[in-house]
């Protein structure tokens, strides 16, 4: 199964939840594509160390807004915390659940969905298959999204992070952000552009989402992936969700 690594050792299985960034692909239309070039190539750093060491350097000129990233407080209000005031417990081994909201029954995510499950100091993540648009001229169209609704719900419910494998959390064809006023303004950090969610099961994992320690900066990629306990028995939650 793509991005599912066992680690026996640990006895946990890890399952990547993070789009590949590469130079040139955009996620959001309208935001520049990171460039990633040489800054030292291999050729040029030959003639700089001895015994035929040779190093690489990379230069990235990107938004922040890039690939699977998280958004903190500072990404929408001028006085909330930026990524380097982020707690690490506040960013890793959050309890999480899946909440599925097939795009192909709705665009829009209401608290009638979120309302049958434990959401309490949860990593709220919710899987709409969007992710299987990504990189392609359908992903950018109209998304799935949560309404401002469902954001109160989750606030008043004390959810601790909430995440979606869809282009925003908030409806683009609006000119307002609703989400992200509402989460963003109660401490609760937002991932978006998830993918691989039909990978975990509904519940018992811990998710992770760690960005680095940037001053001034509201929103970056991040590595974001799931733990499991590999002596649960391991049935992903949605094994027919595309069949
Ligand atoms: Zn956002």
């Amino acid at each position: 199964m793509k991005g599912l690594n066992h680690n026996s050792k640990k006895n946990q299985v890890f399952i990547d939840l993070s789009h590949t960034i590469e130079s040139g692909l955009v996620t959001y239309k309208g935001l520049p594509a990171p460039l990633i070039c040489d800054y030292l190539s291999r050729e040029e750093s030959r003639k700089r160390y001895l015994g035929g060491a040779e190093f690489k350097i990379e230069k990235l000129e990107m938004v922040g807004n890039t690939g699977t990233y998280l958004d903190s407080p500072f990404h929408r209000y001028a006085d909330g915390k930026d990524l380097s005031q982020l707690e690490l417990e506040s960013l890793s081994d959050i309890d999480g659940v899946v909440i599925n909201v097939p795009y192909f029954e709705t665009l829009e995510i209401t608290p009638q969905h979120i309302i049958p499950y434990n959401v309490r100091n949860r990593a709220v993540l919710f899987h709409t298959g969007w992710d299987q648009f990504w990189n392609t001229e359908n992903y950018y169209e109209k998304n799935p999204y949560l309404t401002m609704e469902s954001a109160e719900y989750l606030r008043d419910q004390q959810a601790k992070m909430v995440g979606i494998d869809s282009l925003n959390i908030d409806n683009t064809l609006r000119d307002s952000r609703p989400v992200h006023s509402v989460l963003l303004g109660a401490n609760i950090y937002i991932v978006e552009h998830l993918c691989n969610l039909s990978s975990l099961p509904q519940e018992g994992f811990k998710f992770c989402a760690i960005p680095p320690k940037l001053k001034g900066v509201g929103s970056f990629p991040v590595r974001a992936f799931a733990k499991i306990p590999s002596a649960l028995p391991f049935i992903p939650h949605s094994i027919s969700f595309f069949i």
